[in-house]
C-alpha cells in the first residue's frame, strides 16, 4: 500500500484532495530553509487569513472605540457567539454546550469547581499516569483545596510492565474498584506523551455506572480526531485552540458542559458578569443568574483579536470538514509509521521505535518515538537538519503530521534524513 520512495510520496500528494490547503498557511523558514514541520500538536501554523482578521478588528477599534461593542455589524459584545457553531461541530456537541473563554488550565479549574465536589465517602479521581504536568498540578491542588491527600485521592492508571499505553480494561477495572469512592474520571482524550486515544464512550459509561462524573482534557484531541461529546454523554471537557486548531499561541480555550447540566445546574460555580443572563446584565444587580448552557460558565468579556484569529481558523475546519481531515490524517500517519519502521529497521540494535498504538482507532496523527539506544543528541541532530519535532523527557520525540498542511513528501524527506543520521550513528 505504501512505498518509501520520493515518487510514491509525490504521486500521493498529487492525488490528495486536500493538498491545496497547504498554501493556506505560513510555513516557517529557518536559515533560509523551510522547516519540516511536525509540531502542529504543540503550535499549529498560522492561516494566511489570520492577519486580515486581526487587522480588521484593529481598524474597527481605531475607528469606533467603545462603539465597536454595539456596532450594528459584528458587535464585539456578542463576538464569541460566532465561535459556538463551528466549535460544536469540532467536538460533536450542541451549540449551547460549548463556549470559548479563558485558557485551558484556568477553564479546568473553573469546571472542577462545579464538577469535582468530593465528600468524605466519594472523593477519588482516576486519571491516566503520565498526564500533562499542568493537569497533574490541577488534580493535586484541587484535591488539596478540598482537604484531601493527593496520594490517597488521585488514582493513576498506567501501562503494564513492559507496555507503553494504558489498557482500556485496566481503566475499567480501576473504575469498578473505586466504585462509590470515585468522584471523577478525568482523562486526556489523547495522551500528550504517548499519543494514545482513549475510547471516550465506554469509559464515560463506566464512570456513570458507579455514580461518578466523567471529564476530559481534549488538548490533543480537538481538531485532531472526530469527537461526539454530546452523544457520548460526557459531563464536561476543555481544550486549547493553539495546537490542532491553529488559532495562534495562547489563544482562547474551549469548554463543553453537557446540556443535562447546563440547563438546570444548581451546584457551585465561580461566576462573572459574562455568564449572567444577558437581558439583565447591564442592570448591574447582585444575585447571579446564569445564562443557560455553557455560556453560563463565562466570566469575562472576550478578547476580540483572539476571537478573530480563532474564527478565521475554525472557518477553514468548516470548509474542509473534520471527516475529510481525519481520512487524510489516518493515511498520512500510516505512511509515517511505515517509513519510520523501515528506517529504524535498518539499525534494529539501536531499538528506536514508535510507542503509539498502531491501530488508527487508538491514536490521532501523532507518533511518539522512543529514542532507544540513541539519546537526546540524536534529536538535536534532527533539529539541525531542519526537522521540527519535539523532545519530551525522558526519551521520546513526537512527530505530528497534520492533514491541513503536511505532505506525504514531508514524511519521505524525514525518512531520508533519519536514514543518513542512523548510518552515522555509532
Ligand atoms: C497543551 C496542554 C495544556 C496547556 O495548558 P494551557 O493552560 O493552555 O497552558 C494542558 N494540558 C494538556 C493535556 C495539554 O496538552
Amino acid at each position: 500500500m505504501f512505498e518509501n520512495t520520493l515518487s510514491f510520496a509525490r504521486e500521493t500528494d498529487e492525488k490528495d484532495p486536500l493538498a491545496q490547503w497547504r498554501s493556506a498557511f505560513h510555513h516557517p523558514v529557518v536559515d533560509g530553509q523551510p522547516l519540516l514541520y511536525f509540531t502542529g500538536n504543540s503550535l499549529g501554523l498560522q492561516p494566511l487569513t489570520a492577519r486580515k482578521a486581526v487587522d480588521h478588528e484593529l481598524n474597527r477599534w481605531a475607528k469606533l472605540g467603545v462603539e465597536g461593542h454595539f456596532s450594528p455589524e459584528d458587535p464585539w459584545y456578542t463576538c464569541h457567539k460566532k465561535l459556538a457553531g463551528p466549535m460544536a461541530r469540532i467536538v460533536g456537541a450542541r451549540e449551547s454546550e460549548v463556549v470559548c473563554m479563558n485558557s485551558l488550565t484556568a477553564n479546568l479549574h473553573f469546571l472542577f469547581v462545579s464538577f469535582y465536589r468530593p465528600t468524605g465517602e466519594r472523593f477519588k479521581i482516576i486519571s491516566e499516569a503520565g498526564m500533562f504536568p499542568s493537569d497533574r498540578y490541577l488534580l493535586e491542588t484541587q484535591v488539596q483545596f478540598h482537604g484531601f491527600d493527593p496520594a490517597e485521592a488521585i488514582v493513576e492508571v498506567g501501562p503494564r510492565e513492559g507496555e507503553h499505553v494504558v489498557r482500556e480494561e485496566d481503566l475499567l477495572a480501576a473504575i469498578e474498584d473505586c466504585g462509590e469512592q470515585l468522584a471523577l474520571l478525568f482523562l486526556g482524550g489523547i495522551n500528550y506523551y504517548t499519543g494514545q486515544l482513549f475510547n471516550i464512550r465506554p469509559l464515560t459509561e463506566a464512570a456513570h455506572r458507579v455514580g461518578a462524573i466523567a471529564g476530559f482534557d481534549l488538548a490533543h484531541a480537538a481538531g485532531n480526531v472526530p469527537l461526539s461529546l454530546h452523544d457520548d454523554n460526557v459531563d464536561f471537557a476543555a481544550w486549547c485552540t493553539y495546537k490542532y486548531l491553529n488559532a495562534g499561541p495562547g489563544n482562547l480555550g474551549g469548554i463543553f458542559v453537557h446540556e443535562r447540566h447546563g440547563t438546570s445546574f444548581d451546584g457551585p460555580r465561580f461566576a462573572g458578569w459574562w455568564g449572567y443572563d444577558e437581558s439583565k446584565r447591564f442592570l448591574m444587580q447582585p444575585g447571579f443568574q446564569p445564562i443557560p448552557g455553557a455560556e453560563g460558565w463565562q466570566l469575562s468579556n472576550p478578547p476580540v483579536v483572539e476571537v478573530a484569529m480563532l474564527s478565521a481558523s475554525l472557518a477553514m475546519f468548516d470548509e474542509v470538514g473534520l471527516a475529510a481531515l481525519r481520512e487524510k490524517s489516518v493515511r498520512l500517519t500510516g505512511y509515517l509509521l511505515y517509513v519510520l519502521q523501515e528506517e529504524f529497521g535498518r539499525r534494529p540494535e539501536l531499538g528506536l521505535r514508535s510507542i503509539t498504538p498502531e491501530d488508527p482507532a487508538q491514536r490521532g496523527c501523532q507518533l511518539s518515538v522512543q529514542l532507544g539506544g540513541t539519546d537526546r543528541a540524536f534529536f538535536d541532530r534532527l533539529r539541525a537538519e531542519g526537522v521540527s519535532a519535539d523532545f519530551r523527557e525522558p526519551d521520546v520525540v513526537r512527530f505530528a503530521p497534520t492533514p491541513f498542511y503536511n505532505r506525504f513528501e514531508d514524511i519521505w524527506l524525514l525518512g531520508a534524513i533519519l536514514r543518513r543520521l542512523l548510518e552515522e550513528q555509532q
